[in-house]
């Protein structure tokens, strides 16, 4: 399985993309995850895609691109894999099918999780982060078992510094410019499926499970 989840922030790519990694063994490949701990590491990389990341701007295709093409060498990707966040522009989808088309693995599953934008406020202003294993939650719609830790692993949560209403406004319009035009791209190509992401996480998640399900048989 060679998947793209596609949706604005604050949609549930990373919710969702962590329960199929979990179903099927596969790893989640989180470029915003990837990105925030070069910052907190100080590498180049991290430097550099910080000035984008705090004026929730993309970081240069260049090097997004580049970071794919890695990390999509790793071994751990030889089964499958699940891409959250990435591609976010129509010049990152084309390298990933070229990127792939050389490595005769094309996508087999691109989704799009689709949630009107006053939702999608209501979501990342509340959203709180493990620092540790980057799971997701929220202070209302998805609240960990004790308050300030991760039900995962117990690391401690934070707020993420892009998450506040200014800096989610910038980040709604740029998806809405850069990102959203890939629907029309992966449609076109016929391997879009558009999934109603306004619904609670155990409905979005059946969803996807039966989706999955549904193909994998088809293709035996
Ligand atoms: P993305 O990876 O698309 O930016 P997240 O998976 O981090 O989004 O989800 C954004 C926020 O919304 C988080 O606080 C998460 O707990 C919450 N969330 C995710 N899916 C849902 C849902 N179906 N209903 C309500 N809240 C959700
Ligand atoms: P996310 O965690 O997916 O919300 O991403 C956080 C930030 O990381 C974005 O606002 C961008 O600045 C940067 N980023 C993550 N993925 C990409 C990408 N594929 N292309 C460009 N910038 C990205």
């Amino acid at each position: 399985m060679r998947m793209v989840i596609l949706g604005a922030p604050g949609a549930g790519k990373g919710t969702q993309a962590r329960l199929i990694s979990e179903s099927q063994g596969i790893p989640q490949i989180a470029t915003g995850d990837i990105l925030r701990q070069a910052v907190r590491e100080g590498t180049p990389l991290g430097r550099e895609a910080q000035v984008y990341m705090d004026r929730g701007e993309l970081v240069p295709d260049s090097v997004m691109i580049g970071l794919i093409r890695e990390r999509l060498s790793c071994e751990d990707c030889a089964n499958g894999f699940i891409l959250d966040g990435f591609p976010r522009t129509l010049e990152q989808a084309k390298a990933l099918n070229a990127l792939l088309s050389d490595l005769g693995k094309p996508l087999t599953h691109v989704f799009d999780v689709e949630v009107p934008r006053e939702e999608l406020l209501k979501r990342l202003t509340g959203r709180r982060v493990c620092r540790q294993c980057s799971a997701s939650f929220h202070l209302e719609f998805n609240p960990p078992r004790q308050e300030g830790v991760c039900d995962h692993c117990g690391g401690e949560l934070f707020q993420r510094a892009d998450d506040n209403a200014q800096t989610v406004g910038k980040r709604l319009d740029v998806y809405g410019e850069q990102t959203k035009p890939l629907t029309a791209f992966y449609r076109e190509l016929g391997v879009l499926t558009t999934i109603d992401g306004t619904r609670d996480i155990g409905e979005v998640r059946k969803e996807f499970a039966d989706l999955l399900g549904a193909v994998s048989t088809k293709q035996g």
